[in-house]
């Protein structure tokens, strides 16, 4: 029986990982949190039975603490709970699937206590990967990839032993603008965003996938998993969602994982890696593919994707400004505050005014990041 601790379980990444919990009936789960949504998080307590649950806010917290009076367990809230779900000593596996930079210091509890880390939350590399890799080398503990492309490439290197990686092909569907040139971009409205055509994912990401941001993070993230360097991580956009990503070995063998896009594969093979399990869905019919077809990425029109190339070669906290900056423009963008072009303006914006700092601390990312948040809401 595995055992596992779920961050961000009522999130669109959480519950899917709760659904192959669900299906597999092999894995317990000892410990969930979340930020505020206490009635999912109740029914959750309820069918999966865990320990200890954190809700983010004090006052859910008393909410949720009343209303699973019934049962055994324990309630807590704040940064200090997810760091208790973070290290919950029974779990095995710390599934990080929160959105934004509050999951680097969870993680970096639950590798201290020697948990393996199931890897959705991107940020946590983004901002702090030359943290977490050497951290997670010295204590012996496994990251594993649960974003699809970063997925399909650690499935793509499994047998690959010491042969050395000339380049990684990170697929990109494109968004729902491909296509559109930059003028056309202009009045995009929210609900235009929100449509992606391949996967159904949470509002913030969806957003970042029209815009190639999340394609930039990507990228970044990729470059801390696999050990390369960003001239070696080349963008394809591949608008199929086949294709979720391929590595080119250096005699010239590219390869490739495919399959139908949903996300609980990757999340399941996370779980029980190096196994495979059966899971339920639809599978890939390679005889009903009409076509696969390859592009360039449009780095002048989706600038998001040029501006993670030049904050990953210049490195320092410039990834947490980068993320920082678009975690507040999607926000705003998504209030209908600003308009759609103005994401990437105003993480240019920031990348051209930020005091860069070379090697940063978890503190000064953190601090970079508020720093970030303070000058948007100034001037936006
Ligand atoms: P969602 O927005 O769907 O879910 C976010 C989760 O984080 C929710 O459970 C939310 O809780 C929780 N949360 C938010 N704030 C807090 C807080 N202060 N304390 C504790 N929990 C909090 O996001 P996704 O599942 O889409 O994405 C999660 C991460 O995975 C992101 O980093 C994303 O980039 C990455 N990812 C997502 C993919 C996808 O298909 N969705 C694919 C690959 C990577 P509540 O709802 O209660 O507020």
């Amino acid at each position: 029986m595995k055992k596992i601790a779920v961050l961000g379980s009522t999130g669109s990444i959480g519950t899917q990982t709760l659904s192959i919990v669900r299906e597999q009936k092999d894995i317990r789960v000892t410990a969930l949190a979340a930020g505020r949504n206490i009635r999912l998080m109740e029914e959750q307590i309820r069918e999966f039975k865990p320990l200890l649950a954190c809700v983010f806010q004090e006052d859910a917290a008393r909410d949720l603490r009343q209303r699973t009076a019934d049962l055994d367990v324990k309630i807590v809230c704040g940064m200090e709970g997810l760091t208790e779900v973070a290290v919950q000593p029974e779990s095995e596996i710390f599934v990080t699937a929160i959105v934004g930079m509050l999951g680097i210091k969870p993680t970096i509890a639950a590798i201290k206590a020697g948990k393996a880390i199931a890897l959705a939350n991107k940020e946590t590399l983004v901002t702090a990967g030359h943290l977490i890799m050497p951290l997670a080398r010295e204590c012996g503990v496994p990251i594993l990839p649960v974003d699809s492309e970063h997925s399909a490439i650690f499935q793509c290197l499994q047998g690959a032993g010491r042969n050395a990686v000339h380049k990684i092909l990170l697929t990109a569907s494109g968004g729902p603008f491909r296509g559109k040139k930059k003028e056309e971009l202009e009045d995009i409205r929210v609900e235009d965003a929100l449509k992606h055509p391949n996967w159904s994912m949470g509002r913030k990401i969806t957003i970042d996938s029209s815009t190639l941001v999340n394609k930039g993070l990507e990228v970044m993230e990729a470059k801390w998993l696999f050990g390369v360097l960003p001239g070696q991580i080349q963008v394809v956009v591949h608008p199929q969602s086949i294709i979720h990503s391929a590595v080119e070995f250096v005699d010239g063998a590219v390869i490739a994982q495919l399959g139908t896009p949903d996300m609980r594969l990757p999340i399941q093979y996370a779980l029980y890696y190096p196994m495979r399990r059966s899971l339920s869905g639809e599978r890939l019919n390679l005889c009903s593919l009409k076509n696969l077809t390859f592009e360039e990425p449009d780095l002048k029109t989706f600038k998001g994707l040029s501006l993670a190339y030049e904050a990953l070669e210049r490195g320092g906290n410039l990834p947490t400004v980068f993320n920082a900056a678009n975690e507040r423009a999607v926000a705003l963008f998504l209030e209908q505050k600003i308009r759609y072009p103005e994401i990437t303006e105003i993480i240019e914006s920031c990348m051209d005014s930020a005091d860069y700092i070379a090697d940063p601390t978890v503190d000064e990312i953190l601090m970079t990041e508020q720093t970030v948040y303070g000058q948007i809401s100034e001037q936006w």
